[in-house]
């Protein structure tokens, strides 16, 4: 599942081999005629888990790959991979093809235009590309947030701080003790803080090659502490390890009902 590290890392990808490049053609779906050919790619960032891909004629494209989204690349005579229906982004860069299939969202945004700096500013702090901003996550939290949601939802939401998915909802929770039903307001401001903390080093200690993990030790028993792992013991005490659909709009979240009575 895509989450901040995966967004990060494709755009690292994505800007290594295409900043700079022409772009021949580049179809954006739903409009099925193509556009902004004999333009180049000037830049390739994220926030969070929007890509943001700038081009020379002043406009932005950004995506989000929401659960099912993913990028591949191709040379022109080879076949796809997915069916061309599924395609909702085609960078065609001559010798390569760059092919984004099932985004959830993809948006056309002109560069400093007022859409594009209300979509950042929507987001919160990237827990991935710099130090973690612990006033304006607490500062978003007291406006944005009412302290009966539940911590799992709060986790999720990406005007808080960018970048947490569900997988790293459940592991962050998991590593701080902290029950998943519990709300906003029976964690203090410190615990929040070391919440967004210990995330923000997972992310980053996840952009190098290889899978995701949240452990360190390389003891054969797998690279997650809980999610995924529903009725094995738990890697710290051995008690089952639990799965509900939590949050206002249900997402699996795995936990140790030992480990986590905090
Ligand atoms: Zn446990």
């Amino acid at each position: 599942m895509p989450e901040g590290d995966t967004i990060a890392k494709l755009a690292g990808f994505l800007a290594e081999q295409t900043e700079g490049r022409r772009i021949r053609r580049l179809w954006v779906r739903p409009r099925d005629e193509p556009s902004a050919a004999g333009c180049d790619i000037t830049s390739v960032s994220c926030k969070g888990k929007h890509l943001f891909i700038d081009l020379s004629n002043g406009a932005t494209l950004r995506s989000h790959l929401g659960m099912y989204g993913t990028w591949h690349r191709y040379r022109p005579e080879s076949d796809w991979r997915r069916p061309r229906r599924q395609a909702s982004i085609i960078f065609d860069l001559e010798d390569w093809h760059y092919v984004c299939f099932n985004a959830k969202e993809t948006e056309w945004l002109r560069v400093d235009g007022p859409r594009h700096l209300d979509r950042l500013q929507r987001l919160g702090p990237d827990l991935i590309s710099s130090a973690i901003h612990p006033d304006e996550i607490r500062r978003r939290i007291r406006l944005l947030i009412d302290p009966s949601v539940l911590a799992v939802d709060l986790l999720l939401d990406q005007r808080i701080a960018a970048g947490i998915g569900n997988v790293y909802k459940s592991e962050v929770l998991f590593l701080e003790g902290i029950d998943p039903s519990r709300r906003v307001a029976d964690l203090g401001e410190a615990r929040l803080q070391t919440l967004y903390g210990r995330a923000s080093e997972l992310l980053r200690a996840n952009l190098g090659g290889g899978r995701r993990t949240t452990r360190t030790k390389r003891d054969g028993r797998g690279r997650l502490w809980v999610y995924g792992r529903l009725d094995l013991p738990c890697l710290h005490c051995g008690e089952p390890i639990r799965r509900e659909a939590l949050g206002a709009r249900p997402r699996s979240t795995y936990w140790c009902p030992r480990c986590q009575r905090g």
